[in-house]
């Protein structure tokens, strides 16, 4: 957001029920299976895991974050300033974000919002409120005024720079008071009926009442618990790069059809801004790195408006990511006892409608409110989180999905702006 715009931040109120206390206690957390060996199952007579004192006596819960992204930042913050004690490991010894740049919804930024860290946001990123549709040429045919899904007290869209973001959320980590390891992973998982048992690369170990999984879309956390879902590819693939924002960018604006599929580009700060094709995937292989600004030129010479800007600017590849798109999203249960997925470990989509990092922080919001208003943590708490959030993920999986497919089949009449603006509805409600 350009600075000076006077979004307040303020702490968020929480509308959803408890689980039922019946439902709370009926199933007990050793009903999962098909676990990995090095996974020991929980023994046939094990109990729902209440843990022996209340809160604030003897026994302060602790939890394992694995993977310090969007959601294990997030989640970190948020179980911190519940009291809960947590430990986070990242793989990356640098723990940076690659990436030019990411499109946060209101969404999104109420839960950054209930982080803490929505002043850092908003003065670093770049906030519009709609987006302008253009031909290729880069005529302006409508601009749609974006729905506030936060609330109308934050903007509806911000663009930011994504290593700022993660700059951002790990300062708020940092400050949480979160045990925070780098270029460590898990090794081995062993849970029964009252905790977790941990095996570190590092050659260290813990216990953990429970161990959270935001490792990613391609969680090795998801496969050594059992998991069996995986992302698909959906046939489309985007190149971006940052680049030097045009004075006259004020908005995203977004062309279907020309060469790619589509063809956009978002601000992301007074001076900066990402640019983005989108195209049929091709073979990874076939591509040469060192080819990514020459092709992502080429591609973009079928555009014009200030697209003629931009494209002078992509001549570094290293700046330029080329991504397939997936379609992921964990159809049973998120859990399989004590250890359970959020963020694109469960579910993961295109960013056809930039949801994927506000599902994501939402994930942390709920499972976080759940694990600090409930004292014990079983099954059902862990089954009430995934049943809270599947219905509005999967709205914006399969909404994410079906715009790009639209375009893979040619659709001319497709109600994108329909689609986007009942999704948007949807998420307007708390999560
Ligand atoms: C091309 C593209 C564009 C996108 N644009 C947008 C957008 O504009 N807006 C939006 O809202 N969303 C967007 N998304 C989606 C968004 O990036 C993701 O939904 C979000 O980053 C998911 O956060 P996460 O924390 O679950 O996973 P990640 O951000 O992937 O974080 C996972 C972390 O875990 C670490 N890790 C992995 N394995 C291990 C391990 N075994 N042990 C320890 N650490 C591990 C990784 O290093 C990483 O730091 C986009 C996605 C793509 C592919």
């Amino acid at each position: 957001m350009r600075p000076g715009q006077p979004y307040p931040a303020r702490p968020l109120a929480r509308t959803h029920p408890d689980p039922a206390p019946d439902e709370r206690t009926s199933r007990a957390l050793h009903t999962y299976s098909g676990l990995r060996t090095d996974l020991q199952p929980l023994p046939d007579d094990a109990r729902p895991l209440k843990r022996e004192e209340p809160r604030n006596m003897t026994h302060q819960p602790t939890v394992l974050v694995i993977g310090g992204g969007t959601a294990g930042n997030g989640l970190a913050v948020l179980l911190r300033t519940a009291g809960i004690a947590v430990d986070l490991v990242e793989a990356k010894a640098d723990w940076n974000a690659y990436g030019s740049g990411i499109t946060l919804q209101g969404n999104a930024l109420r839960v950054l919002r209930e982080i803490g860290v929505w002043q850092e946001v908003c003065a670093q990123g770049y906030s519009t409120d709609g987006v302008s549709i253009t031909t290729p040429a880069g005529h302006v045919v409508f601009t749609q005024q974006d729905v506030h899904t936060g609330g109308d007290d934050l903007p509806a869209t911000l663009g930011m720079q994504r290593p700022a973001l993660q700059n951002i959320l790990i300062a708020a980590v940092r400050a949480s008071g979160t045990s925070v390891r780098l270029g460590c992973t898990v090794e081995k998982l062993a849970q029964d009926a009252t905790g977790v048992d941990v095996t570190f690369t590092d050659s260290t170990s813990g216990r953990y009442d429970l161990v959270v999984a935001a490792d990613g879309v391609s969680s090795s956390t998801r496969d050594a618990i059992g998991i069996p879902d995986r992302p698909v590819p959906t046939g489309m693939a985007i190149w971006r790069t940052p680049a030097p924002r045009p004075e006259g960018v004020t908005r995203t604006h977004l062309a279907y059809g020309g060469t790619a599929f589509i063809a956009g580009f978002c601000p992301t700060s007074d001076t900066t801004l990402y640019a983005y094709l989108v195209e049929a995937n091709r073979d990874r292989a076939a591509i040469d790195p060192a080819s990514y600004a020459d092709e992502m030129r080429s591609l973009a010479r079928g555009y014009s408006g200030f697209w003629d800007e931009i494209r002078d600017t992509i001549t570094d590849p290293a700046q330029v990511n080329y991504t397939w798109f997936d379609r992921h999203l964990v159809e049973g249960a998120w859990h399989r006892g004590r250890v359970v997925l959020v963020g694109d470990a469960a579910h993961a989509c295109p960013p056809t409608i930039a949801q994927g990092a506000a599902m994501s922080l939402e994930d942390a919001s709920v499972l976080a409110e759940l694990l600090s208003s409930h004292d014990v943590w079983d099954d059902a708490l862990l089954t009430a989180y995934r049943d809270r959030r599947m219905p509005r993920v999967r709205r914006v999986v399969d909404a994410s999905v079906q715009i790009g497919q639209w375009q893979l089949d040619g659709v001319r009449d497709a109600d994108v702006p329909g689609l986007m603006g009942r999704t948007m509805a949807v998420l307007k409600e708390l999560p």
